[in-house]
């Protein structure tokens, strides 16, 4: 049983060295007794940001600090091997929290079964699964858009803000992206629709950027990366704007975070600034699935992957998202159905 094991906690930003590919072995048969487990083959596993912040010893990450010497955890889309749970059976196709191995035994708490497989099935660690909601929830619940509202996405590119984008589109918004290289920034104008999309690394003066994409100011920021873009953007928020906060991936692999000097623009501006966690609103996941899924089947939204095949090349995926090296959702294949 191929797996990835963390060393060791990790402090600055995550090496692949920080991981080991081991094989052991491991028994496909269920534990006498076991009837709230089943034993998993992994399909495809997520790469996400949070996941770095598992690997600080210390971590105040919703779902504690990831072991050393054992596998890392994540969202994944596998099929059961053998069940001891009554609503699951073998070959049954599911999507949760499983292991960075080839073969798991899990809970079966927080495990979601494949309804609807028309769709490809690594969707549901992506568009399907709690990303698509994180886009769903910030942007609809949290940002209350208005059609003809102006909206600023941060790593607009990537698993969530492709998303963001979309629906803010979809909902009759003015849409900005940034993103970090010029592929992506013609992916953002050419593929989701964002009516103008800037590459950051190359704006020297971010709140002249947004002072020139946005004269009249921003109403929704959602906001994916923190630090000096958030700085910039509370410049430039409208009376009463909405920033629905999602994460902030600049500040991850920092241990100094960085100072952000303007938040008394909150106040000035009457501004809506609130933090979320997508565990908190899976009670909307069957109204979202509603939502999206005829907008795929329909083709008015896409969906783009990074694929990389292999749980030996995870942990090189997995530290590629804090250097901007996916282009899209980072999807690692274990093992195709
Ligand atoms: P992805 O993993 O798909 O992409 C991450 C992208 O972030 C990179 O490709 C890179 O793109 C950009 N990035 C990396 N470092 C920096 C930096 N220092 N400054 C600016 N941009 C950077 O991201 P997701 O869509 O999965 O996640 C987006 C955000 O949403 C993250 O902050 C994540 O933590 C958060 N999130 C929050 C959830 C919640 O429950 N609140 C749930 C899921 C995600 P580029 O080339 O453009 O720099």
């Amino acid at each position: 049983n191929k797996q990835v094991i963390l060393k060791d906690y990790v402090s600055g930003f995550p090496k692949e060295s920080d991981m080991n590919i081991v094989d052991s072995t491991i028994t496909l048969k269920l534990p006498q007794g076991s009837n709230d487990v089943v034993l998993l083959k992994n399909l495809y596993l997520s790469c996400d940001p949070y996941m770095r912040i598992r690997m600080t010893k210390d971590t105040t990450a919703e779902l504690g600090a990831l072991t050393p010497g054992f596998p890392l955890t994540g969202f994944g889309v596998s099929k059961v091997v053998e069940s001891g749970h009554p609503d699951y059976k073998k070959d049954d196709l599911v999507w949760g929290i499983t292991n960075w191995e080839e073969y798991s035994l899990v809970p079966t708490t927080g495990m979601y079964k494949i309804e609807h497989n028309d769709v490809p099935l690594s969707y549901y660690i992506g568009i399907l699964g709690m990303l698509g909601l994180t886009a769903y929830v910030g942007f609809f619940e949290l940002g209350s858009p208005k059609k003809g509202e102006n909206v600023y996405v941060s790593a607009a590119s990537s698993a969530v803000g492709q998303l963001v984008g979309q629906f803010a589109k979809l909902h009759g918004c003015y849409v900005v992206g940034s993103a970090g290289t010029k592929e992506k920034v013609d992916l953002l104008k050419n593929k989701f629709g964002y009516d103008e999309a800037f590459n950051y690394k190359e704006e020297p003066d971010l709140n002249a950027a947004l002072k020139r994409y946005f004269p009249e100011g921003i109403d929704i920021y959602f906001e994916n990366v923190g630090g000096k873009t958030l700085d910039a953007v509370l410049l430039n928020m409208k009376l009463h704007g909405r920033i629905p906060v999602s994460g902030m991936i600049s500040q991850y692999n920092l241990t100094q975070p960085e100072g952000v000097t303007n938040l008394a623009q909150i106040i000035y501006k009457r501004i809506r600034f609130e933090g979320f966690v997508i565990s908190d609103y899976f009670h909307l996941y069957t109204k979202f699935l509603e939502f999206v899924l005829p907008l795929i089947r329909e083709g008015k939204i896409v969906y783009v992957e990074d694929i990389a095949e292999g749980l030996e090349n995870g942990p090189a995926a997995l530290i590629g998202l804090y250097s901007g090296r996916n282009v899209g959702k980072q999807v690692v294949v274990v093992a195709h159905e």
